[in-house]
């Protein structure tokens, strides 16, 4: 089984993670910018946090085999302290980057007039850079959060296919299946969705346009449960074939529209069994 995790905040995690999840079949991440658990004193926080995410943590990934990439963003918590704000100017240097493979988190935490302005200017900044965007949906008020984000995005001019809304559950699925954005789902030991739920998601939904991460951050989190995930799907009757276009193709397929995702390393050298010749892209192994 081949994984790539499309949402993990991999700078809260340890080596072990790294170690544990590239023997479960995760290949490749990413990693979107988002807050500390403590507010930011000011945006030059920010830069050292960015550098980190585009230099440091996919040379640390890079040790054990897993390639790195990072979405950067203002995210919609700080988006409401007037500290950070000025965080928004320093996001082009950033969006330029090869590393860099959307803009994101953004969105929706309290739904506040300046969360409302920080989402819609960093949509157009998506929309300037033809990068895609990755969109927070808000953990309280979640239908709500998902109509307002699902207007914003509408309003940005930004394409329905080049947008991930993420955080969904069986409340808000609807919603985005039927906006044309990607649906995304993060898998939590005890909150979000469970790996079940999920598969109960994928057989009412299909897997089209589906992507399932662990959003695995300093909180209490599993990067294993997208691993877990594809072991539920299997055990309910989904192919192979099923689990890799959810785990590796589709997520691939996204972050793929920013041009710059380069897997040249990471999907060749295991797409062949060396023993046998076979083909393992199929998630053999
Ligand atoms: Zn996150």
């Amino acid at each position: 089984m081949r994984i790539f995790d499309p949402h993990i905040h991999m700078t809260s995690r340890t080596t072990d993670d790294y170690e544990r999840m590239a023997a479960a079949g995760v290949r490749a991440v990413v990693e979107p910018a988002f807050w500390l658990g403590q507010p930011r004193t000011s945006a030059a926080s920010f830069t050292d946090y960015f550098d980190s995410l585009i230099g440091w943590e996919p040379f640390r990934a890079g040790q054990f085999g897993v390639r790195h990439f990072a979405t950067i963003a203002l995210n919609p918590k700080e988006a409401n302290d007037p500290r950070c704000r000025p965080v928004l100017d320093l996001l082009p240097r950033y969006l330029d980057k090869d590393a860099v493979v959307a803009v994101g988190e953004i969105g929706y935490d309290s739904m506040t007039p300046e969360e409302d302005e920080a989402f819609a200017a960093q949509l157009a900044l998506a929309v300037a850079y033809e990068l895609p965007a990755l969109v927070h949906t808000p953990h309280r008020d979640k239908a709500r959060g998902c109509e307002r984000t699902l207007a914003v995005v509408a309003e940005s001019g930004i394409d329905a296919g080049r947008v991930v809304v993420d955080h969904l559950n069986e409340v808000t699925v609807k919603l985005v299946r039927d906006s044309g954005c990607w649906l995304g789902f993060s898998i939590y030991p005890d909150t979000k969705m469970t790996p079940q739920r999920m598969v109960e998601l994928l057989r009412a939904y299909g897997t089209e346009r589906m992507l399932v991460n662990s959003a695995a951050d300093w909180g209490r989190s599993d990067p294993l449960l997208t691993r877990a995930t594809g072991e539920a799907m299997l055990a309910a009757g989904f192919s192979d074939d099923d689990v890799d276009k959810v785990l590796w193709r589709n997520p691939v397929e996204f972050y793929g529209q920013s041009g710059r995702l380069d897997l040249s390393d990471v999907e060749e050298p295991t797409a062949v069994d060396p023993q046998t010749g076979n083909s393992i892209l199929r998630g053999g192994s």
